[in-house]
């Protein structure tokens, strides 16, 4: 599992909406999902509760009864994202003093600073060395390191999404 962070998603994320399908077939781009739905309501094969199929598909009856196609909409963001593993987002969050739910979100203004004293106060990172615990009894612990200046890299990617985030007037959220 893991945990991305971003600018909030808006409506101007999406660049349109489209019907697909497994086969790899694609209608062209709507602007609304209105005209997705219009246009899904005129394929071949569609009567209601049949089996509607996107013009040149290649799938055959049975096919086209179980794979119909769907609408989606089709993103268009520019933003920088951070991913990391939900060990990594909870220390990262930690860091920041935010609660380290799996999903949150926090004003682009408010994370700038907390990332610039994140960095002041923690210092740099010098990682966690990985370990192999025996034990007298029962099983070997192995825990996972963390290599040196892990979260420098982390909080200086980060800066880059709640930047774009404040001057986009969004706040970040992770989830
Ligand atoms: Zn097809």
């Amino acid at each position: 599992m893991s945990i991305s962070f971003t600018p909030e998603f808006d409506a101007t994320d999406i660049a349109g909406w489209q019907i697909t399908n497994v086969c790899g077939c694609t209608s062209k781009l709507f602007s609304s999902y209105a005209d997705a739905t219009a246009a899904y309501v005129q394929l071949p094969g569609y009567n209601g509760d049949d089996s509607p199929y996107l013009p040149g598909c290649g799938m055959d009856e049975n096919d086209r009864a179980t794979f119909r196609p769907s609408i989606h909409a089709v993103e268009n963001h520019q933003y920088p994202t951070v991913t990391l593993a939900n060990t990594n987002a909870r220390g990262l969050l930690d860091r920041l003093g935010l609660p380290g739910d799996d999903s949150g979100s926090v004003d682009s203004t408010d994370l700038i600073g907390r990332i610039l004293l994140a960095q002041a106060l923690c210092g740099p990172d010098e990682g966690v060395p990985s370990s192999v615990a025996p034990r007298k009894s029962g099983p070997t612990l192995v825990e996972g390191g963390r290599l040196p200046g892990y979260y420098d890299d982390v909080l200086t990617r980060l800066v880059n999404v709640a930047t774009w985030a404040m001057t986009h007037a969004r706040p970040v959220t992770w989830q």
